[in-house]
């Protein structure tokens, strides 16, 4: 799955660009496509992937306008596809291509809306460059009516091109909204405003005329993939009325490493799961409590228990439980003591 410039493309585009000698230089941004429903031609038929990068470009002449583009087709797949390891090839190879290309103002990806926030927040939390990282995608297929997928792209392109965008780690556009990647979620199945920021709010909006930027987004170190050939085991179980320890051991059988509970409320757990995940953190596991609610905040504490005699579930803060499982998949790259992991979760809100 390497990763490489569209050079027909490039060609063409940077060709297209000739004409008018007086015009200053455009900024270069480059596509990664990944497939998603922006890509697909029929939504009733649940496929992705039958539109190539060339023809998702080629549906938005306006492009031209704004960025020099180079394009590749990463995979043309469901974001349900998308697998972690697809992940690490992902962040190396748009690190590769900044450090490769001192020109690039950013870099767009488009991606699947399912779990498009997950892909997101892991590039945000392992692509290091200044750069902005914009993930988009659409809600419609591109043969529909009233499609937003050539919208979103264009203002995609735009704030990628966009100086202002410059330091704000990666970020998700949809519906001209500017989400941080850490902030975003889909919270409908189906209208074109699907994604919002529904605790700290939009960094911004892709007007018409301008890209504006109302507030800075929260930056932390990110993490450094050398070295690390796959992505911990992390899962996520699910706190209802009755629910028992059930899908806790279950996990933990199959060699997970992490697990972040969808807790009730503020990371609440039937007795029966609690006791499934003391046995889980006393046999090494690192457990991360969070909520099913959408919006709202567990408090992260220090990953010990009261009386300092074990490791203790660490709370998620204000990311929901998608993101924090894609922040814990990291940690546990690093380190498997929850104090640890509590202090990088505090660093993280
Ligand atoms: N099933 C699609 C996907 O995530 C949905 C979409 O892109 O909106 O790949």
């Amino acid at each position: 799955m390497r990763l490489r410039f569209h050079s027909t493309l490039a060609l063409t585009l940077l060709g297209a660009a000739s004409p008018l000698p007086a015009q200053r230089p455009r900024p270069h941004v480059h596509l990664v496509a990944t497939g998603g429903t922006i890509a697909s031609t029929n939504y009733y038929s649940g496929q992705s992937g039958k539109i190539g990068v060339e023809a998702l470009l080629e549906a938005v002449p306006a492009l031209d306008t704004v960025a020099t583009i180079t394009a590749q087709q990463f995979a043309n797949v469901a974001s349900t596809s998308i697998t972690p390891a697809m992940w690490l090839a992902l962040s190396r190879g748009i690190a590769d291509t900044l450090r490769a290309h001192p020109d690039l103002a950013g870099v767009v990806v488009t991606h699947g809306t399912d779990t498009l926030e997950e892909t997101a927040y892991f590039l945000d939390l392992t692509v290091a460059d200044p750069r902005p990282v914009v993930v988009t995608g659409a809600m419609r297929p591109s043969d529909g009516v009233g499609i937003d997928g050539p919208a979103n792209l264009l203002a995609a392109v735009r704030i990628a091109a966009s100086p202002a965008s410059r330091g704000r780690g990666t970020m998700v556009v949809l519906n001209d909204e500017i989400m941080a990647a850490r902030d975003a979620t889909k919270l409908n199945t189906v209208r074109p405003d699907a994604f919002a920021a529904p605790y700290r709010g939009d960094l911004g909006v892709a007007d018409p005329e301008r890209v504006v930027f109302h507030r800075e987004p929260h930056r932390a170190p990110t993490f450094d993939l050398a070295g690390v050939s796959e992505l911990p085991r992390v899962d996520v179980v699910y706190a209802y009325v009755g629910a028992d320890g059930a899908a806790v051991d279950a996990f933990v059988a199959a060699g997970a490493k992490g697990l972040v509970v969808a807790g009730a409320g503020r990371g609440g757990t039937p007795s029966a799961m609690r006791q499934a995940i003391d046995r889980a953190m006393a046999n090494g596991v690192v457990v991360v409590d969070g909520s099913r609610v959408g919006s709202g905040s567990v408090p992260v504490g220090e990953g010990v228990s009261r009386r300092g005699s074990g490791p203790a579930m660490v709370g998620t803060g204000d990311l929901n439980v998608q993101h924090a499982r894609v922040l814990l998949m990291l940690a546990l790259t690093k380190t498997t003591d929850a104090r640890e992991v509590a202090r990088m979760f505090a660093e993280h809100q």
